[in-house]
């Protein structure tokens, strides 16, 4: 049997097992203790993020922002319509309604010209949104600044969705950390991992402190349990937090890494044509979360499909780029502003194993298969 090659597996280092040893030697098992508080802080020093929260998911994180901002029955929020269904969500949760905006071509990100033209209508007809959720995708930030701009012209909240963007750079800052409020993700497929975990940041002490409350249900400050809020249980294992601790040990790491498949993956695929990777922006850098490409089936000689299915016949796993949600089945009855660019990418669009613990015989492989597929269809 062959060892498959995955996309994106979790990639533990050195330190994560030490510290889940003491959280057991010291009986910290409960979702509260001094891993925890460490994790926050050390995340805020990489980040630069003012305060932070440490929750179960990202997908909670940007529930209890939505939360937070007040985002109730009624509300549209904006989002990114390229990206993975949990950064919309947690919109559905609160009975408010998604409003998607397409992305722009140089970073595959949200569109600011086109996010500007959807807050232009919506202010004409007396509706803007409760907030926008703008998305940091595959590693790369958008483009900041004229979002931002946008957004508190009209007065309307930012938070940034950086669950796949932690450990990227926007004009030498932590995508995450410019709106009211950021959100990162510990999945296990993320940069780094917790086996499961998110974070929330904020410059606005406040809104951490009360994040703090609402993901431990709500409690006010009595013996018996009271509660004048609807809380949730959304807070990290003091356990799951040691091994976040571990991970952002090794963040740079993991980043070099990523970048070295991505540089190794351009060198091997030079020579094909059809071939185009994500353009990386020249107000960052890209953490390479994931490498991916678009095929132009013309020149190339086959379509995306082609090829996943020829490199899943050699146990690799590669995926297509993310379905835009204003396709997706369960978002049909959306409202979206442009749409075409994502939905290209989407058809086209490929995402290679991209794991930073994938050795440069396994990336060779990888590139020799697509060879041997592309070999095969101009061939037929
Ligand atoms: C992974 C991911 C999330 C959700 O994070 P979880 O920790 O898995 O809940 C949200 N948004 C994006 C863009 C993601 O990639």
């Amino acid at each position: 049997m062959k060892k498959p090659i995955l996309l994106s597996p979790p990639h533990m280092g050195d330190r994560e097992l030490k510290y889940v040893q003491e959280a057991f030697d010291t009986n910290w098992i409960a979702p509260v203790g001094p891993h925890l508080d460490a994790f926050e802080q050390e995340f805020c020093q990489i980040t630069g993020a003012g305060h932070a929260a440490a929750v179960s998911s990202g997908t909670a994180a940007i529930h209890l922002a939505l939360q937070l901002i007040g985002v109730g029955r009624g509300d549209e929020v904006f989002c990114s319509t390229l990206t993975f269904a949990a950064s919309a969500n947690p919109i559905v949760y609160q009975g408010a309604t998604p409003v998607f905006i397409d992305s722009d071509r140089k970073s595959w990100n949200m569109s600011p010209d086109l996010l500007r033209e959807a807050l232009e209508k919506k202010a004409r007809i007396g509706k803007l949104p409760k907030a926008v959720i703008l998305v940091h995708l595959y590693g790369q930030s958008a483009d900041i600044e004229p979002i931002l701009a946008a957004c508190d012209e009209y007065g309307v909240a930012l938070i940034e969705d950086a669950a796949e963007a932690l450990g990227a750079t926007y004009k030498g800052r932590s995508p995450g950390t410019f709106g009211l409020m950021g959100i990162y993700s510990f999945n296990g497929n993320k940069i780094i991992t917790t086996s499961g975990g998110g974070m929330l940041v904020s410059e606005q002490s406040e809104l951490v402190a009360k994040t703090r409350f609402l993901a431990t249900q709500a409690r006010d400050p009595a013996p018996h349990y009271q509660h004048s809020h609807i809380g949730y249980n959304y807070r990290l294992s003091n356990v799951l937090a040691g091994i976040g601790r571990g991970q952002l040990h090794v963040l740079s790491q993991r980043v070099a890494a990523r970048r070295h498949n991505y540089e190794f993956y351009t060198q091997g695929l030079a020579d094909l044509p059809g071939v185009e990777f994500m353009p990386e922006a020249d107000y960052g850098m890209s953490t390479r979360w994931l490498t991916c490409l678009t095929i132009n089936p013309k020149e190339f000689g086959c379509d995306r499909e082609t090829i996943r299915l020829g490199l899943a016949e050699q146990q690799i796993e590669s995926r297509p780029v993310w379905k835009p949600l204003h396709l997706q089945p369960v978002f049909s009855e959306c409202e979206c502003f442009g749409g075409e660019v994502a939905e290209d990418l989407f058809s086209r669009g490929l995402c290679l194993p991209s794991g930073s613990n994938l050795t440069d015989r396994e990336l060779s492989l990888v590139i020799q298969t697509i060879h041997q597929v592309q070999q095969n269809s101009i061939q037929k």
